[in-house]
């Protein structure tokens, strides 16, 4: 490729040297013409001048003639001839006799007219008759050599190429300085074109001037920004699109229309266990777990239609998920798949804890009502006539209906606490006192079934409490360590002032709760023993209940148990609300 420096720095030099070149062949050419014909007219003159004035009655002595041609000659600066009538040559400014008469001389003695110069060997020749007295009695022959004329015309033409080696020596230095300027600021652009395409936006072109090109480097310029502009808002809202992506809850795969898998974001990894690292490039088949999602991804893209699909997963934990798949029509060498993931997990395990929730309070309801309508139609058969057996059953009737009334008031507590609606109604208070009032209202009950209780507090403090929902806290955990704890067994309350906490404590020594319930004593209805807790009168509710009560204290709740040992909950209350 030529640069355009060169094809600049070329044409100024093929210009310049075209014009000088030109000139000078036009100036030596009109030098030369002009030259000759004014020596042409020169020669005449003095040709006639000469025939004219020489004195011819000398030409009997040819020697003198000669001697005056020398004169003509040397005054002239020409050769110079005379010839008499007859052609014979009279005398030479040369001292060389010429050989005879030459056409010119005998053309003038022929015709007694002065002949025009002719050019002939490199010289101009012109012959003049001498006419006196109406008689052609001789002729003068003037000579003028050219190769003066030549000479100076060579210097012309040394002049010429001297004066086009210099110009063009300018020409190439200065059609260089010009053109590498405006190359300069070309190369720049080009440069800042080339970074442009290769994503270097960030480059710009150092603009000088008010010329073409400065415009066409400010173009440019205005060109990187705006593509800088707005490829940084491409990068914006992919980085949007990108966090939205990673942060959503729902799992997102997205096949393309070669079937290689193009994105799978982290709630994907996390519902799979499986790296999108490992997934990103690879062909969607290679998905083996759930076995059935390669199929689903294979069916929408060979149908084209819109899928939803119930996926039960059972690696790396127990979920239930929703898939859908929509075809994805943007590619354009075919159908690429957009999966979407919807974990159904916690609202399939909210509507199965709904049934069981419904189906145990049913339960919990049947044994009592079962029960009282067993004995109220025993006793309407005839049983009442017996007064023992009518004030037994009806005792049994009273503890019955009084089991359902603690279990519907348990239910409606249960379902006021879990309800938006509920408020503590907090108050400062001496810990000490309010944990003592409650304990009081169990000690006797406790005595009498031959455990010991004991109080603990070893400093009086205050705290920010529901009064009213702390003693329920306690009334349900010592009715529960009463119940689990053989005769002879010790009741322990417990309460300390923390580091901006206080602490509760209930211990029994009791039999204790196997480490495999631990985790599920607080749940609805749950119990250990189920024969024994529902003969102890218990709802089943009592520690889903404390539990609820704990948090809306915004505190902890925490048990250790030993089988056959004994059982301890402890609580961490924040000393201010
Ligand atoms: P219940 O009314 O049956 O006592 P709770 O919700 O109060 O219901 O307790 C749930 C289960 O936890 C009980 O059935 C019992 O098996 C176990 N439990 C609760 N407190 C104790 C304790 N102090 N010692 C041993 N087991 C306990």
């Amino acid at each position: 490729m030529r640069s355009l420096r060169t094809r600049i720095t070329g044409s100024i030099l093929f210009l310049i040297g075209g014009a000088v070149l030109g000139t000078g062949i036009f100036v030596a050419l009109l030098l030369k013409t002009s030259y000759i014909d004014s020596l042409t007219e020169r020669l005449e003159k003095e040709g006639k001048l000469l025939a004219e004035t020489v004195d011819w009655s000398a030409s009997a002595k040819p020697g003198e003639l000669t001697g005056k041609a020398e004169v003509y000659g040397r005054a002239l600066g020409l050769r110079v001839a005379l010839f008499d009538s007859a052609g014979n040559n009279l005398g030479d400014s040369t001292g060389v006799a010429h050989p005879g008469a030459n056409p010119e001389v005998r053309k003038a003695l022929d015709t007694g007219k002065p002949v025009p110069s002719v050019y002939r060997n490199e010289a101009l020749h012109t012959a003049v008759p001498v006419i006196r007295d109406g008689r052609v009695v001789g002729a003068v022959w003037l000579t003028k050599s050219l190769t003066e004329v030549n000479r100076s015309l060579g210097q012309v033409w040394f002049s010429l190429i001297l004066g086009l080696i210099i110009a063009y020596g300018i020409a190439g230095f200065a059609g260089s300085r010009i053109a590498g300027r405006v190359t300069r600021s070309l190369e720049e652009i080009t440069q800042v074109a080339v970074d442009m395409a290769q994503k270097r936006l960030y480059r710009r072109v150092a603009v000088n001037g008010d010329d073409e090109v400065a415009s066409l480097g400010r173009a440019i310029n205005r060109m990187a920004y705006s593509l800088q502009q707005q490829v940084e808002e491409l990068r914006r809202s992919e980085r949007r699109l990108g966090s939205v992506i990673e942060t959503m809850e729902s799992g997102l795969l997205m096949v393309d229309a070669t079937g290689r898998i193009r994105l799978a974001n982290r709630a994907f990894e996390k519902m799979f266990g499986i790296p999108a690292s490992d997934l990103r490039g690879k062909s969607f088949e290679r998905l083996t777990h759930p076995y059935d999602l390669a199929v689903l991804i294979k069916e929408c893209a060979e149908s084209g239609l819109q899928m939803r699909r119930e996926i039960h997963l059972y690696y790396p934990e127990e979920r239930m998920l929703q898939a859908h798949l929509s075809p994805m029509w943007a590619e354009k060498s075919g159908i690429g798949v957009v999966v979407v993931f919807h974990d159904l997990t916690a609202i399939r395990r909210l509507e199965q804890l709904r049934r069981d929730f419904v189906a145990n309070v049913s339960h919990e309801l049947k044994t009592p009502v079962t029960s009282i309508r067993g004995f109220a139609e025993t006793l309407l058969d005839g049983a009442m006539e017996d007064t023992r057996t009518l004030r037994e059953f009806l005792t049994i009737i009273l503890e019955e209906s009084l089991r359902l009334e603690r279990l519907v008031g348990d239910l409606l507590d249960l379902s006021r606490i879990e309800s938006k609606q509920f408020r503590l109604e907090l108050e400062t208070v001496q810990v000490d006192e309010l944990v003592r009032g409650a304990v009081k209202t169990m000690e006797d009950r406790i005595r009498a079934k031959g455990q010991t209780l004991t109080v603990e507090i070893p400093e009086t403090f205050q705290a920010e409490v529901d009064v009213d929902r702390v003693r329920q806290i306690l009334l349900n955990l010592l009715s529960n360590a009463m119940v689990y704890t053989p005769e002879g067994g010790a009741i322990r309350v417990r309460a300390e002032r923390g580091d901006g906490d206080w602490i509760l404590s209930v211990e029994d020594t009791g039999v204790g709760i196997p480490p495999e319930d631990l985790p599920r004593i607080f749940e609805r209805f749950y119990r250990v023993d189920k024969a024994r807790a529902r003969h102890s009168g218990g709802t089943g509710l009592g520690l889903a209940i404390v539990k609820h009560l704990v948090e809306a204290h915004r505190g902890k709740l925490e048990v250790k148990s030993r089988l056959g040992e004994g059982t301890m909950f402890i609580m961490r209350f924040p000393l201010n609300q």
